[in-house]
C-alpha cells in the first residue's frame, strides 16, 4: 500500500572482534528495520576470507540459524536497503563485496552520492565495469583504483572524491573502517561492548541509530564525526580525518520522523526532539478542542507533546495494523479508502461527537492525510484540526531520503489554506522552520540540513536522472 510517507533510505551495522558478531549484526539490523524494508545482507570474516548473504525481504526472514552458520564470523557488517538510487533489485542489495588489488573488502552504504553518475560516467568512459545501478559501487571503484597503496590511504583518496551524503562501513579479513562525509548528513554511532582484560579485547560496534546497540548490550560511545574515518584492527582502534569537516548539515528530518525515538543521534535524543516538536507545535498553532489523537506511530511522541503543553487529554483515538505487508488482496467492489483502512482503524467510541487535533509528522502528497481526515469525520469527530510537527515539504531531497518530484509535492504547489481545503480538515497549521530547529537542539550554531522545507542546498548537484538512464527519475530540483 503506498501510505504517503516519505521513504527511509539504509540503516548500517559493524561489528568487530566478537565471536557471533554475525549473529549481533542480525540483531542490530532488525532493531534498524524501520530504515530499510527491501532488502538485507550481511557481510563476515572469519579471519581468514569473506562471505556475504544479501537477500529481498526482511531481516527476520532472511537471517535464519542455517543462514547465520553459514556466515558465522568475529567481524560483520550488516545494511537494510530501501533503494533511494538504483533500482530495488537484489542485484543491489548490500554490503557491496568485492575481491580487487586493495584485497577482499565489503561496503555498506547509508547516504546518497550526488556526484556518483558523473563519477561512473567518467570510470565508464576509462573502461570500468559496472555490476550494479546503485550509487555505492562507485565508492568500490574508486578504492580499488586508487594510486594509494595501502588500503586506508585508498579508501580516504576515494572518500575526498565523493560529494553528498554517506555514512559507510567498510569490512577486510580483520578491520572495520567506519567513516561519515564531512557536511554530516546521516548519522553513525559508535559504541562498545566491554569484554573484560582491556580497551583492546573489547567488541566494537557501530550503527545508524543507538537502539542497535540496545539490543546487543552495547554502550553508546560517542557518534564518528563528519569527515572521519575510525578503524577498527587487531591493533586496536586508532581515527583520522580524510576531510576538513564542513559547515554541519545533519539531517533534521531523522529528529522528525525517521529515526526511533529511543535512538540517540547526533548526540541528542530524537524522542526528547520528538516531544519538544510536539509542544512547539501547540505553542504555535493552539486551537480549542476536547482530544490530541496522533496519526501512529510517528506521530504519537508529538502528540504526546502537543497534548502535554495544550493540557488536552491524549487519546489513541486511530488504531495502527502492525502487519500490513507489502501485498494485499484488494476487494473486487472497490471500497472507499481501501488502502488507509488496511493500516488505520478509528476508535469511534473515543471520536464521536468530539473535536479532535491530530497530530502527523508530514505531508508529502496529501492524499493519506485526506483520507485520514475523512476517516476521523466517519467516526463522528465534530471537528478535525490537523497539526504537522514541521514546516511543509516544498522540495525533494537529494541526500538518501526518497521523495516524490517537486510537481508531487503538495506543499510546493498549494497554500496552507488550499492544502486544508483539499484534506477537508477544519483546520491546518505546520510548525515553522524556527520551531522545529529550536525543538532538535539548535541553539545559536545552524547545524541541521532543512533543504527540504526551504529548497536551499548545502551541495552543488545535478539532478541525477539528467546523467544516468537507469537512475531513479524522482529527483527534479
Ligand atoms: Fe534530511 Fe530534508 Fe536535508 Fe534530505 S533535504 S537530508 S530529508 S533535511
Amino acid at each position: 500500500m503506498a501510505f504517503d510517507k516519505l521513504k527511509e533510505y539504509c540503516g548500517v551495522v559493524a561489528v568487530h572482534n566478537h565471536p557471533e558478531a554475525s549473529t549481533l549484526a542480525y540483531l542490530g539490523l532488525h532493531q534498524l528495520q524501520h530504515r530499510g524494508q527491501e532488502s538485507a545482507g550481511i557481510a563476515s570474516s572469519n579471519g581468514e576470507g569473506l562471505r556475504v548473504h544479501r537477500s529481498m525481504g526482511l531481516v527476520a526472514d532472511i537471517f535464519t540459524e542455517e543462514v547465520l552458520e553459514k556466515i558465522r564470523g568475529s567481524i560483520a557488517i550488516g545494511h537494510n536497503r530501501y533503494s533511494t538510487t538504483g533500482d530495488s533489485a537484489l542485484l543491489n542489495a548490500q554490503p557491496i563485496m568485492v575481491d580487487c588489488n586493495k584485497g577482499m573488502i565489503a561496503l555498506a552504504h547509508n547516504g546518497n552520492l550526488v556526484n556518483a553518475w558523473d563519477i561512473r560516467n567518467r570510470l565508464e568512459a576509462a573502461g570500468s565495469i559496472f555490476q550494479t545501478t546503485s550509487d555505492t559501487e562507485v565508492i568500490v571503484h574508486l578504492i580499488a583504483q586508487s594510486k594509494e597503496h595501502t588500503l586506508p590511504e585508498a579508501v580516504c583518496d576515494a572518500l575526498r572524491r565523493l560529494e553528498g551524503a554517506f555514512s559507510l562501513v567498510i569490512m577486510t579479513r580483520d578491520r572495520v573502517f567506519a567513516v561519515r562525509d564531512p557536511r554530516g548528513f546521516r548519522p553513525l554511532c559508535m559504541g562498545r561492548i566491554r569484554n573484560g582484560g582491556g580497551a583492546d579485547r573489547d567488541t566494537m560496534v557501530f550503527a545508524s541509530e543507538t537502539c542497535a546497540f540496545d539490543i546487543i548490550g552495547a554502550e553508546y560511545e560517542r557518534e564518528v564525526k563528519p569527515g572521519e574515518m575510525v578503524v577498527v584492527g587487531p591493533e586496536g582502534t586508532s581515527s583520522r580525518f580524510f576531510a576538513a569537516a564542513m559547515k554541519q548539515s545533519h539531517c533534521i528530518f531523522e529528529h522528525v520522523y525517521f529515526s526511533r525515538p529511543d535512538s540517540v543521534i547526533f548526540g541528542r535524543s530524537v524522542g526528547v526532539s520528538r516531544e519538544a516538536l510536539g509542544r512547539q507545535l501547540a505553542k504555535e498553532s493552539p486551537v480549542a478542542a476536547d482530544l490530541v489523537v496522533p496519526v501512529p506511530d510517528s506521530g504519537v511522541t508529538a502528540a504526546l507533546g502537543y497534548a502535554s503543553e495544550s493540557g488536552l487529554p491524549f487519546r489513541f483515538g486511530l488504531i495502527r495494523n502492525h502487519y500490513v505487508g507489502r501485498t494485499f488482496i484488494e476487494p473486487e467492489q472497490r471500497v472507499r479508502d481501501f488502502g488507509v483502512k488496511l493500516k488505520l482503524n478509528p476508535v469511534r467510541s473515543l471520536l464521536a461527537g468530539q473535536r479532535v487535533i491530530l497530530i502527523d509528522d508530514s505531508i508529502v502528497r496529501g492524499t493519506t492525510s485526506r483520507k485520514i481526515v475523512r476517516m476521523v469525520r466517519d467516526a463522528g469527530a465534530k471537528e478535525v484540526h490537523l497539526r504537522i510537527s514541521c514546516p511543509p515539504t516544498i522540495s525533494p531531497c537529494y541526500y538518501g531520503v526518497d521523495t516524490p518530484e517537486k510537481s508531487q509535492l503538495i506543499a510546493a504547489n498549494k497554500s496552507v489554506e488550499q492544502i486544508r481545503e483539499y484534506i477537508g480538515a477544519d483546520s491546518l497549521a505546520y510548525l515553522s522552520i524556527k520551531g522545529m530547529r529550536d525543538a532538535c537542539g539548535e541553539a545559536e550554531t545552524p547545524t541541521f540540513c532543512t533543504s527540504c522545507y526551504t529548497g536551499i542546498y548545502p551541495t552543488e548537484f545535478v539532478p541525477v536522472d539528467q546523467i544516468h538512464p537507469m537512475a531513479v527519475v524522482d529527483k527534479k530540483p
